[in-house]
């Protein structure tokens, strides 16, 4: 099956898993030439950024919002390459406003915008806190001066153990910098608490977001559901390159004989032949596809370290949908963001209320998730009523963004010959991101195209 060379003759490369890793890995190795075979256990494409149709409304709803950055380029190209750019529409740079309960305020609610101008490097980024009024001055200065330190320097070594709370530590970040400007950035990229979370992951993220000025953290949204938007895109452009894509082909096993992959096996016991096989999946899945007899060598007997973060998405139907932002940060609510998806010739859109990194949520009930979500609505929309509630929970919305968890995200190359890893939490640098599982597939490709895959 494999030649001398390590390129196979006839047997396709499979990739399992169409997410963001899977797809992204597939597509570079079509467009190499290869002979790809991507394999998907779901009904639908897109993994964790996918979207699903809600029977009740006849609407496509994401499984929860997802925003995606200027600066990251991986994705974008990505994007570019299966026809989805035109349809991810980012503000002019980073433009964020704040949404909070607060009685003294007219209507019972105060609003802020942090908005930096698209172009003007650091005085740019003096005019957007200038305006702020978020926190006090002295806060948006030391903001200011932490942010310049953190681009400023490069990280001390052995610094592997430092967590995002002594990072900002370190930078002289205090209370009220942390709750306006830090909290709500770490918490949307690495979706843990700053006392866990990897402060190298997060000052990676915040280098590559601001290293060329505030644009490049300019956030974007797809103006369209996740399925339409990517997912559907990425398996025509696959397609069109000669690739083939399955639908609903849940790899059971992983073939691997004398220490080399053979291939896979189908839930249904298909056997398929394959040159190579990159296992795009999260860690609990591939272990459950992995021999036996491998399963307690490492790096694989060291999967079970990395941990998952949930994500909750609630949809709600207001009954006097109040116009805004695509997307607003809301403070002092168990719901830390608002989103208004808003979908061409659908009237009756939902908001979503989102909260990620608590662990109470995994352990919730849906009703208990509902309910506090309603009464974050009912604190941020005063007056408006309520008529349907939708809860989109997903235990496992990231991977591996603890500090302790870095040393354990493996490697594309395993110690078995032609079995390729790949997905948001293998060993990319960065946190548990759609641009961290794209960066992670095109690693995987490129490690399948070498002569030898060990
Ligand atoms: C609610 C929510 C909000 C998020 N928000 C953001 C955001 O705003 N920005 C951002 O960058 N990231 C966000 N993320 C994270 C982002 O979605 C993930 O990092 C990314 O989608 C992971 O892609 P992946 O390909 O690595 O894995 P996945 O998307 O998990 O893909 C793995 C695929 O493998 C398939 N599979 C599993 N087992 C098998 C099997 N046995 N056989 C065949 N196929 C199998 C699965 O069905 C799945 O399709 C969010 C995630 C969630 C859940």
């Amino acid at each position: 099956m494999v030649n001398a060379s390590g390129q196979g003759e006839g047997a396709p490369i499979a990739v399992i898993g169409a997410g963001f890793a899977g797809a992204s890995a597939a597509l570079s190795l079509a467009d190499a030439g290869r002979r790809v075979l991507l394999l998907e256990a779901g009904p639908l494409p897109g993994g964790r950024a996918r979207s699903f149709l809600d029977p009740r409304s006849g609407l496509e709803l994401d499984w929860g919002p997802h925003l995606f950055m200027r600066a990251n380029p991986a994705i974008r190209e990505f994007l570019e390459r299966i026809g989805a750019s035109p349809q991810l529409r980012f503000d002019r740079s980073l433009d964020l406003t704040y949404r909070l309960a607060d009685e003294s305020a007219p209507g019972g609610l105060r609003r802020e915008r942090l908005a930096f101008p698209g172009r003007g490097g650091v005085l740019g980024a003096l005019w957007g806190l200038f305006r702020w009024r978020g926190p006090n001055a002295t806060a948006r200065i030391s903001i200011l001066k932490g942010l310049a330190r953190l681009l400023r320097e490069s990280p001390p070594s052995g610094a592997g153990g430092e967590t995002v709370d002594r990072l900002l530590a370190g930078l002289g970040q205090g209370e009220p910098e942390r709750k306006w400007f830090w909290e709500p950035f770490s918490r949307a990229v690495l979706n843990v608490r700053m006392e866990e979370g990897s402060g190298d992951l997060f000052r990676r993220v915040v280098a590559e977001a601001f290293g060329a000025g505030p644009s490049g953290a300019a956030l974007g949204s797809p103006g369209v559901p996740m399925g339409p938007f990517w997912g559907d895109r990425a398996c025509d452009a696959i397609r069109r390159r000669g690739g083939e894509v399955r639908m609903g082909a849940a790899v059971r096993r992983i073939r691997v004989e004398g220490g080399v992959v053979r291939g896979v096996i189908l839930l249904g016991g298909e056997l398929l032949e394959a040159a190579r096989v990159i296992a795009a999946v999260p860690p609990p899945a591939l272990l459950g596809m992995l021999p036996d007899e491998i399963r307690g060598l490492r790096p694989w007997s060291e999967l079970s370290r990395l941990k998952p973060g949930p994500i909750a998405s609630v949809y709600l139907w207001l009954d006097r949908p109040e116009p805004g932002p695509a997307f607003e940060a809301i403070m002092n609510e168990p719901w830390q963001w608002l989103f208004r998806p808003r979908y061409p010739g659908e009237e009756d859109t939902p908001i979503a209320l989102l909260c990620g990194g608590a662990d109470s949520l995994a352990a919730a009930s849906r009703d208990e998730m509902a309910l506090s979500a309603e009464r974050t609505a009912a604190r941020i929309f005063p007056g408006a009523g309520i008529r349907r509630v939708l809860v989109v929970r997903e235990r496992a919305a990231t991977w591996a963004t603890g500090v302790g968890e870095q040393a354990w995200r493996p490697a594309a190359k395993t110690p078995v010959e032609g079995l390729i890893l790949a997905g948001d939490w293998t060993a990319t640098q960065l946190p548990a991101t759609c641009e961290g599982a794209v960066r992670s597939g095109i690693r995987a490709a490129e490690v399948a195209l070498a002569p030898t895959a060990v």
